[in-house]
């Protein structure tokens, strides 16, 4: 039986791979801001459409380290319907995580939920587009410069989304891109933030490479989390063929939809008016439909089909965050416990669709 993975790595040419390496035999410049990092970060700043990109070795440490950049202090709303990730950035900052709902229609954060969380505390926002549905970006600008609060975006799942012709990444005072191998557009592992500020740079710079200045001095409580040159080739062609990848993950949630639309019980994930989505992820909620959420599961599994209870649980129930935290969160609770990501990746055939798709509705 072939397996079907929830994710698989999209990889370029062995020999396009290995082309684009090859200068590092001569230069043996492998990491530290060398030239294939400087290059990935213009071709990057072109493709997404933003102002500045400073890349890291994983886009969990590009969030930590943006989280540091902006001196934040106190409460930091966000929610909990997330990859653990986002939590821990705003935790190992220091900072007091205070979880605001989800809305049904697009589990994002429910904006209209956000004042009343804010206290004299309260120093950023940090929001999820999850799945690659976007937040309501417009009205959390407006709470944002309304009580002059930061906000930081998970923009983990939303690489190369536009909306309405703007890259994704210009909202907000900062967004973070993660290129984990089992992302839309990977780097092996790596990451990425982008930013409106653009003396944020010298900081981000510093903060990735031991807190240490442009003058060699240790001015900062830093980290290392740089992108190594590897990483950067990888990204460099994967970029090539990213639109192709997209348009080929389109089709898949195009038939996706077409079998499962309308099944009473099944709810499917809506597309958002003015934004060109990337198509990452395949969420499906299974609200009083004939098997549960964790018998469709068990279902797949057993012909070798492996979805995903993403996410579950959520992070406010991890063990380490259980009872630490304020919020009162049902609809991301009721969510979590019925939603199921399904195998979404280029390489599925519409055959594998047919097959998921009818073990689902059996
Ligand atoms: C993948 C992911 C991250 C972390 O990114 P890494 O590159 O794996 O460190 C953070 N947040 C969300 C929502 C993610 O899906």
């Amino acid at each position: 039986m072939k397996k079907i993975q929830v994710t698989e790595s999209t990889l370029p040419t062995y020999e396009d791979y290995i082309e684009e390496i090859k200068d590092l035999w001569n230069s043996k410049w492998l990491t530290n801001m060398g030239s294939k990092h400087s290059s990935l970060e213009v071709k990057l700043e072109e493709y997404l459409n933003v102002k500045n990109v400073n890349l890291f070795t994983n886009g969990h440490l590009a969030l930590e380290s943006v989280l540091d950049s902006l001196d934040l202090q106190g409460e930091v709303i966000t929610t909990p319907f997330t990859f653990s990730s986002t939590t821990h950035a705003i935790v190992r900052n220091g900072l007091t995580p205070v979880f605001c709902d989800i809305k049904e229609s697009d589990y994002t954060i429910d904006e209209t939920k956000i004042e009343a969380l804010i206290t004299d505390k309260t120093s950023a926002i940090v929001p999820v587009h999850v799945y690659g549905n976007i937040c309501n970006v417009e009205e959390i600008e407006r709470i944002a410069d309304r009580y002059n609060l930061k906000v930081i975006y998970d923009a983990a799942h939303a690489f190369g989304i536009t909306f309405k012709g703007i890259g994704i990444g210009n909202y907000g005072d900062a967004s973070m891109f993660s290129f984990h191998a089992t992302k839309v557009y990977n780097t092996i592992e790596g990451g990425a933030v982008t930013f409106q500020d653009s003396m944020l740079n010298e900081k981000l710079n510093s903060l990735k490479n031991f807190g240490m200045g442009s003058d060699g001095e240790i001015e900062l409580v830093g980290s290392n989390a740089k992108m190594n040159e590897f990483q950067a080739a990888m990204g460099i062609c994967n970029l090539k063929d990213i639109e192709l990848r997209i348009e080929e993950r389109e089709k898949i949630v195009e038939q996706y939809n077409k079998l499962l639309e309308g099944t009473p019980g099944i709810k499917i994930n809506q597309s958002q008016d003015h934004v060109k989505n990337n198509y990452s992820y395949y969420p499906v909620v299974f609200d009083q439909y004939k098997k549960t959420r964790d018998e469709v599961l068990e279902e797949l599994a057993e012909e070798n089909i492996y979805a995903r209870k993403y996410f579950y649980p959520l992070t406010s129930d991890f063990k380490v965050y259980r009872n630490e935290y304020k919020g009162h969160t049902p609809i991301a609770r009721s969510i979590a416990s019925k939603v199921l990501t399904l195998p979404l990746h280029p390489f599925l055939t519409q055959e594998d669709i047919n097959t998921i798709c009818s073990i689902i509705l059996k």
